[in-house]
């Protein structure tokens, strides 16, 4: 296996996070140091579809679901600034929190959408498994719309549980990792991630536990999606579909979003 420590946006690089915050937990060096190169999707809102409104972050109040929302998307845009991130290059898909599995199509569809018109050269996204459902998604809706534009994926590492339920960073697996980009943190790049993380007012917990990950690495995977996703009672949408079915599905969903 081979490891590097260059900095993996030398090329144009979209880096994709299921929620407000992965991206700066796991890639904000990296971004930071190509922020030119760099391309940023999260692909869930921060809102949940659930009954736990009020909620109450940060000295503020927040009534609905729109108005949490709201906030969460200021904090990420707010983080993605102190990285040096042009606006331009980040999308926010919108999508509810735990409702990622009823969307896989339009999750798979908006990843191809800006890969095309980006010009992207290859994705970063979550690890699998994980032990939240929408970085699985998230990982394999990355792997489908890269195998349909025929682009390389790197996966970074994400904190899983451990049996006493406390929070790790795990090493990746050598079993399919091929090719791994590894960057120690440096004191003063330290200070940058933490600025980034603070935007995030609302999610203090999230906050400490980045700041324990003190590397940024990413692993070059080719995964069977196939095999993906035969462990997921969740995803009974696109078990049974090829790439190219994926492609017609996306292609009727872009002519719809185009005719609104
Ligand atoms: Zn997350």
């Amino acid at each position: 296996m081979m490891i590097t420590d260059r900095t993996i946006n030398e090329k144009r690089t979209l880096f994709i996070g299921a929620h407000c915050d992965d991206i700066v937990i796991s890639s904000a060096v990296t971004i930071s140091k190509k922020p030119e190169n760099s391309y940023v999707i999260t692909i869930s809102d921060g809102s949940l579809d659930l009954d736990v409104y009020p909620i109450i972050e940060a000295g503020k109040i927040f009534y609905t679901s729109q108005e949490w929302a709201k906030e969460r998307l200021k904090e990420d845009l707010r983080a993605m600034r102190h990285l040096g991130l042009d606006l331009e290059n980040y999308s926010n898909f919108h999508i509810k929190d735990q409702r990622f599995y009823e969307n896989i199509s339009q999750i798979v569809g908006g990843i191809d959408h800006v890969i095309r018109e980006k010009n992207i050269g290859q994705l970063v996204t979550h690890e699998f498994p994980q032990p939240h459902p929408d970085h699985e998604i998230a990982c394999i809706a990355s792997h489908i719309a890269a195998k349909i534009n025929d682009i390389p994926v790197y996966e970074y590492s994400m904190y899983t549980m451990d049996g006493n339920g406390d929070f790790f960073f795990r090493s990746f697996d050598d079993d399919v990792s091929k090719e791994i980009y590894s960057h120690k943190i440096t004191s003063v790049e330290s200070v940058l991630k933490l600025k980034a993380l603070k935007a995030y007012e609302t999610q203090p917990f999230w906050v400490e536990q980045g700041m324990k990950k003190m590397e940024e690495s990413f692993s070059k995977v080719d995964r069977d999606v196939t095999v993906l996703t035969d462990s997921l009672p969740y995803i009974e949408d696109i078990k049974t579909i090829s790439p190219m079915e994926v492609r017609n599905i996306l292609e009727k969903y872009l002519r719809g979003m185009m005719q609104k």
